[in-house]
């Protein structure tokens, strides 16, 4: 069985990934047996399936007994059990590795959470200096975690003074080998221009927030790929304090639509930020205790004092918290594209294990269970179709799993009690995942 090339690794080393010796590889199939498949191609549960993993990949499936396996693979039961793609986590965040502002431990831990939760793939929205060499080692099965897509430092208002500057700074990111371009809010509309300009000339992605001065239109009519936390939306069509009318929806939608823009609702962190949020049920997330306890003390102090913080809305929070609901659902329904997210290790967003607080609030909105899990696995495939094959259970798929008990199309919440986690091919049961879960609890709570 293919393993983690090396489990304890110091970051405090970090060196790039060509001369660590390379660990002996098991290379042997493995093969889930007698599986239902949920392959999220459709909306279908395959029964009495078996599914055979080589390498990274899904090289076959079969009806149980069907599939000719090669001699000393690796065989797990999975009889009564359903298999599913792994989900994305499409807005995550990977800590700086040097930030000295937590235990050298957390970065290697939210990695792992994330793996934890089910999330197989992460695309980072803010890059810190050494991750590229961070996602190489991930990527290759050095550290465990999820395959990472990662943006780089962002273009803002601060670090971006001209448009000349944009249009550089696009070729440093492009040249340096990050995956897309973070747009934070701050920047002119020239700047935005020449970045977008500039990117689109070299095809290289640039997604995120929508700054003011540039506006939603203007950003996705130059191709901003990914807009997220729907905040763009809502100012676009002034849904801050009334409820919003079905005339509203529609402008929305149409806008999407037609421009073939991807959205990244974030409706869990969003409610919090809004202050929407019931502190009492936030504060008893079972899932904050394998934080450290710095992060778990700045999100109780944020909520002390969220008044005077940027997205609070105060008396229109709740109406507004409605309006992004039914944004949602009208985006959904109108065709637009939907990718899930949760803005880990955002307030109260616990990586990997804050998406049952997004499916639980996806579905309040009115969305179906196969509309959400879409959002985070045959989507996120799509958006990724020119890079990889994954988000899907078919062959040739990278080997991205989440093993779960029940039929996750009528139950979202039996996803959280999954009986174990797949990444690029290499299993991790249920047993490992909470030993290491304690592991970490332990490491914070004592
Ligand atoms: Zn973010």
């Amino acid at each position: 069985m293919k393993i983690f090339r090396l489990f304890a690794f110091s970051f405090l080393f970090l060196i790039p990934v060509t001369i660590f010796a390379q660990f002996t590889i098991d290379d042997r199939a493995i093969l889930f047996s007698n599986v239902n498949v949920v392959p999220m191609t459709e909306q279908t549960v395959m029964t009495g399936m078996d599914v055979l993993v080589e390498g990274d990949r899904i090289s076959a499936i079969g009806q149980t007994g069907e599939l000719s396996v090669p001699t000393g693979a690796s065989v797990i039961d999975a009889e009564g059990k359903y298999l599913m793609p792994g989900l994305a986590e499409m807005h995550g965040h990977v800590p700086p590795m040097e930030s000295g502002n937590w235990p050298e431990r957390y970065l290697e831990d939210v990695l792992y959470l994330y793996l934890a939760g089910g999330i197989t793939t992460v695309r980072g929205m803010l890059g810190h200096p050494n991750q590229l060499e961070l996602r190489e080692q991930v990527n290759n099965n050095y550290i465990p975690g999820p395959t990472l897509y990662l943006a780089g430092p962002s273009f803002s208002g601060q670090s971006i003074n001209s448009p000349e500057e944009a249009r550089e700074r696009v070729h440093e990111q492009f040249e340096a080998g990050w995956d897309l371009l973070k747009v934070h809010p701050g920047l002119t509309l020239e700047e935005y221009t020449a970045m977008a300009e500039a990117a689109n000339e070299i095809g290289m992605e640039f997604s995120g927030h929508v700054p003011a001065d540039v506006g939603l239109e203007n950003a996705v009519l130059l191709g901003q790929r990914t807009v997220d936390h729907l905040d763009g939306f809502i100012e676009y069509i002034g849904a801050m304090e009334e409820p919003v009318t079905d005339e509203q929806l529609e402008k929305a939608v149409t806008l999407a639509v037609e421009n073939d823009v991807w959205s990244v609702p974030t409706q869990a962190l969003w409610k919090t930020l809004l202050g929407a949020a019931d502190h009492d049920k936030l504060k008893e997330y079972d899932e904050i205790r394998y934080m450290p306890q710095q992060v778990i003390d700045g999100w109780f102090n944020y909520l002390n004092n969220q008044q005077n913080t940027f997205f609070y809305r105060g008396e229109y929070a709740e109406v507004h918290q409605e309006n992004r609901q039914k944004l949602l659902k009208a985006l959904q329904d109108g065709g637009a594209k939907i990718l899930m997210g949760t803005d880990a290790p955002q307030i109260f967003s616990v990586p990997g294990l804050s998406i049952k607080r997004e499916l639980a609030i996806m579905e309040q909105a009115g969305l179906t269970p196969y509309e959400i899990l879409k959002s985070g696995s045959y989507n996120v495939g799509k958006y990724y179709q020119d890079i990889d094959t994954f988000g899907t259970i078919t062959e040739n798929s990278r080997a991205d799993f989440i093993l779960i008990n029940e039929n996750p199309l009528e139950n979202l919440s039996t996803i959280d009690n999954h009986a174990g986690v797949m990444v690029r091919g290499i299993w991790i049961s249920r047993e490992d995942i909470d030993k290491k879960l304690n592991e970490i609890e332990e490491a914070y709570r004592n």
